[in-house]
């Protein structure tokens, strides 16, 4: 199933494009500087034609100013005037294994016992048989969520726990952190997650001097990877973030006003290329831990260098948690990518606790329906997953990689 590179570059007709990604990894086009722009006339900007118009080169028709020039960039809202068949999926083509969420009751208004109660019947109605919390906590925070969870619906949840990120300078943090891992799984933790490193390193505190930070492939942690490998406990790893954080808020972001507060150009951090580079390096030293990179290890972009890591790392996995806008944007190219893996992604969606969510999620994954309306500016369509995708997708491969083991 699996193809190498050159194969997959050939079938999605991506060849030709590595030059064009680099530049854009890098960020620095020539006119990066001003590029807000007041006052400017963006129209008669080569950059900006070539960027907003294509190959057609122009509108073809006459841009005169008018009352939309008034119009707030956040407010803008197209309405679509489609008029095409909706398909509603009230439950996923097989039971769902959420491999990717948090501990949202305890950011809702009420009653913490009675918001879960309700989450359960949501997933009851949604078709979510079992759902992964990433709780990032570990010690006495941990126990307190395993008795919210797993004392209450043992069948319905499975914990993951944190890292210990106090004093890592310290002599003896490898095997502080060692031992409470082993703590956390005593007390129920079957895999660890969501451990991020958006380029300041896992405690991502600006404090720590830049040549101290910890990032995933430190030598301090190797000890902690390995205990991990040990105990079978697979670690969810948020490396980067989508691409277009590392770039200016500015006429050429990408992504909508939303995400400014994701934004991370400027800042003294590691960047994209420098973090998937310590994901691979990370791999490559923990050959006998699974390791699952979350949101499509942030390369749902660049669907033929995500598939070399793959084929590189197969302690690797993935799941597609928050990157419903990347499949959605791209879906024949996304239905060949996972029809090229399907042993190798997991669905997730870390989005919180709506019904509607998740049917959105089973429309775009199940359905040929076309311009969804999803986040972003980008309209999605539906992918038209086989079963032989969706099986392993939304449960077989986290039955086969993750702890089942009873707490
Ligand atoms: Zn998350």
């Amino acid at each position: 199933m699996k193809k190498n590179r050159r194969e997959f570059l050939k079938i999605t007709g991506l060849a030709g494009a590595g030059l064009a990604g680099l530049n854009f990894m890098n960020g620095c086009t020539p006119n990066s500087q001003n590029r807000t722009g007041e006052g400017r006339n963006w129209q008669e900007d080569p950059e900006w034609q070539r960027i907003q118009y294509g190959e057609w080169g122009g509108p073809g028709v006459d841009p005169r100013p008018g009352a939309m020039d008034e119009i707030l960039l956040k407010d803008y809202a197209p309405k679509s005037s489609l008029v095409l068949p909706i398909t509603e999926v009230d439950q996923p083509r097989y039971d769902a294994i959420d491999v990717h969420i948090h501990n949202y009751p305890a950011r809702a208004d009420g009653d913490t016992r009675q918001v879960l109660a309700e989450w359960v019947g949501t997933m009851d109605e949604v078709g979510v048989e079992t759902s992964v919390v990433h709780t990032n906590a570990i010690g006495d925070r941990f126990r307190e969520l395993t008795e919210l969870y797993l004392d209450n619906y043992p069948d319905r949840f499975q914990l993951y726990c944190g890292v210990d990120l106090n004093e890592i300078g310290a002599s003896d943090y490898p095997e502080r952190a060692a031992e409470e891992l082993h703590r956390c799984y005593e007390m129920g933790a079957r895999g660890v997650g969501e451990l991020t490193d958006k380029g300041l390193g896992l405690s991502a505190d600006s404090s720590i001097p830049r040549d101290e930070r910890l990032h995933h492939d430190d030598p301090r942690l190797d000890l902690f990877w390995q205990t991990c490998g040990e105990l079978n406990m697979p670690v969810n790893i948020h490396i980067a973030d989508h691409p277009s954080a590392w770039e200016p808020l500015d006429v050429f972001q990408e992504r909508t006003p939303d995400y400014q507060h994701f934004n991370l150009h400027g800042d003294d951090i590691l960047s994209h290329g420098e973090l998937l580079a310590r994901r691979d390096s990370l791999l490559e030293k923990h050959p006998d831990t699974t390791f699952i990179a979350c949101h499509l290890s942030n390369e749902g972009h660049d669907l033929a260098s995500l598939s070399e890591a793959l084929d590189r790392y197969p302690n690797l996995y993935l799941d597609i948690s928050a990157r419903d806008y990347e499949v959605g944007r791209t879906p024949r190219a996304a239905k060949r990518f996972l029809e090229a893996y399907p042993d190798r992604v997991l669905f997730g969606t870390d989005m919180g606790m709506q019904k509607s969510m998740y049917r959105a999620w089973w429309r775009l994954l199940e359905t040929d329906d076309e311009y969804m309306t999803g986040r972003v500016w980008w309209p999605y369509y539906g992918l038209d997953l086989p079963d032989s995708v969706l099986e392993p997708l939304y449960r077989g491969n986290a039955e086969r990689i993750m702890n089942w083991e009873e707490v």
